[in-house]
C-alpha cells in the first residue's frame, strides 16, 4: 500500500473532519443531558452517512441517558471490524458556561469539551475510514464495518458492553478510539487497563442520647471509621491494587450516638486474580462489627454491597498480536509505537476476552475531564493536538490493513 497516498488523503480530509469536530464540541453532551447526547449521535450518523453507513439507535438501560448508536456498513463474507467511541462528556452545560470552556484553537491545540475525550476519537475513526476508502478501497469495501457509540461511557453503562459484545462476536478486531499519548517521540497505544469494583458500605448501629444514656449507643460512625480503614488496607501497591475511600457520611446531631453511617469505596487492579482477591476481601468486611454498646453488647452491623463492576483487561496474547501489527506499521512509517497500561476504564474492558482489542487509537491530547483555566497557566482545560490526527490516521489505516492481510486465510470469512 502506498503510504504517501494515505498521508495525502488524510491531509486532504483533515479540514472537513475538524469542522465536524467543531460542530460536535459545540453541542453539549454531558452524560446527564440526554438531548445533547442524542444530538451528537445525530451529527455522528450524518458524518458517516456519505460513507454508506446506516444508523441504528439503541435505547439505553437507564431511562434518563442518551441513546447508544450503531452504524453499520455490512459486507457479505468479509471480516467484521468493530470501531468504538463514545458520545457523552463529563461537563454539565453550566460548568462549560461558568469556565468559558468552548471550542478554541490556539496554534496546534484545540481546547474544548470532548476534544480528546472522545469526540476527537470519533473524528479519528471517520478519517481512518475516509483514507481507507480512497487509499485501500478493496479493504474498505470488503470489511463488514460495525461502529459503536456509547451514549453513557463516562458513567459506565454495562448495557453498552452487552450491546458491543453481541455485535462484535467473531470480529477480526475491536478498535477503541480513546485518545492516545506520546512518550517522547513514540506513539503509545493502550494494551491493558485496570478493572474497577465499586462498593457501598453501610453500618447500622443503635441510637442513644449522648448525655443521659451513652452506654446504650452502638456508634455507627465509629464502626464505619474502623471499617473504611480496613478497606483502605486492601490496597496492595506491589501488585497494582488500589482502594479509594471516595466519600463517607453518618450521624445527624452531635448529642446523639449515631445509628447509621455509610461510605462508598472503589477498588482497582490489573491482574484478574488480584482483582478477585481484593473484591472478596472487601465483601468480607460485612458482618457483625467490633463496635458494641457498653450496656448490653449490642453490636453494629456492617453491610457491603457491590454496586458496579468492570473487569480488568490484562496483558494477553490476542491484544499483543494486534499491537504488533501497529508496531510493524509504525516501523514502516519510521515511528516507534509502545504499549501503555491505564488505570482508567474504557469500553475495551468489555471486549478484550471476546475479540482482539486495542485502545488509544484516537488523537493525542491532554487534561481530559478538566474545564478550568487559570491565569498563571497552572490549570489548563482539555485539548486535542490538531497535528496528531494525520499521523495517527495513517498509522491506524496501515496497521489495520496489515492485520487484515495477516488474518486472511487464517480465519477466512469469520464474522459474517
Ligand atoms: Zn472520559
Amino acid at each position: 500500500m502506498n503510504t504517501a497516498r494515505l498521508w495525502e488523503e488524510a491531509e486532504a480530509q483533515l479540514p472537513g473532519a475538524l469542522e465536524w469536530l467543531r460542530r460536535m464540541v459545540e453541542c453539549n453532551s454531558f452524560s446527564g443531558n440526554a438531548e445533547g447526547v442524542n444530538a451528537v449521535g445525530t451529527l455522528t450518523a450524518a458524518m458517516f452517512e456519505p460513507l454508506g453507513f446506516r444508523a441504528e439507535r439503541v435505547r439505553p438501560a437507564e431511562p434518563n441517558r442518551g441513546d447508544h448508536w450503531v452504524l453499520a456498513r455490512p459486507a457479505r463474507g468479509g471480516p467484521r471490524v468493530g470501531l468504538v467511541s463514545h458520545l457523552d462528556t463529563v461537563f454539565p452545560p453550566e460548568e462549560e458556561q461558568r469556565n468559558g470552556f468552548r471550542w478554541c484553537r490556539e496554534g496546534d491545540r484545540i481546547y474544548g469539551p470532548g476534544t480528546v475525550d472522545n469526540k476527537g476519537g470519533t473524528v479519528a475513526m471517520f478519517l481512518m475510514l475516509q483514507v481507507l476508502r480512497r487509499g485501500a478501497p478493496e479493504w474498505f469495501e470488503r470489511v463488514d464495518w460495525t461502529l459503536l457509540f456509547n451514549g453513557a461511557e463516562e458513567v459506565l453503562s454495562p448495557d453498552f458492553g452487552r450491546l458491543a459484545r453481541g455485535r462484535l462476536a467473531g470480529a477480526a478486531a475491536a478498535l477503541v478510539f480513546e485518545g492516545g499519548q506520546r512518550r517522547g517521540e513514540a506513539w503509545t497505544l493502550v494494551t491493558s487497563r485496570k478493572g474497577r469494583a465499586v462498593f457501598r458500605i453501610r453500618v447500622e448501629g443503635r441510637g442513644a442520647h449522648a448525655g443521659t444514656r451513652p452506654e446504650r449507643g452502638a456508634n455507627a460512625v465509629v464502626q464505619l471509621a474502623e471499617t473504611v480503614l480496613r478497606a483502605a488496607r486492601v490496597t496492595d501497591w506491589e501488585r497494582s491494587r488500589s482502594v479509594n475511600v471516595g466519600w463517607i457520611r453518618g450521624g445527624t446531631a452531635v448529642n446523639r450516638v449515631p445509628e447509621e453511617a455509610e461510605a462508598e469505596v472503589e477498588m482497582r487492579a490489573l491482574d484478574p486474580a488480584v482483582f478477585a482477591e481484593g473484591k472478596a476481601a472487601l465483601l468480607a468486611l460485612a458482618g457483625i462489627g467490633g463496635v458494641r454498646a457498653r450496656a448490653d453488647g449490642h453490636p453494629c452491623r456492617v453491610c457491603v454491597d457491590l454496586l458496579q463492576e468492570m473487569p480488568p483487561w490484562p496483558d494477553q496474547e490476542s491484544t499483543e498480536r494486534l499491537f504488533r501489527s501497529w508496531e510493524t506499521a509504525g516501523h514502516e512509517l519510521g515511528w516507534a509505537v509502545e504499549r501503555e497500561t491505564r488505570g482508567g476504564l474504557s469500553d475495551a474492558n468489555y471486549l478484550w476476552d471476546l475479540v482482539p482489542t486495542l485502545d488509544g487509537l484516537g488523537p493525542v491530547g491532554d487534561n481530559a475531564h478538566c474545564s478550568e483555566r487559570s491565569p498563571d497557566g497552572s490549570k489548563e482545560p482539555e485539548y486535542v493536538l490538531a497535528g496528531s490526527f494525520v499521523p495517527k490516521t495513517v498509522l491506524n489505516a496501515l496497521a489495520l490493513v496489515r492485520w487484515l492481510e495477516a488474518q486472511q486465510g487464517v480465519r477466512p470469512g469469520r464474522g459474517c
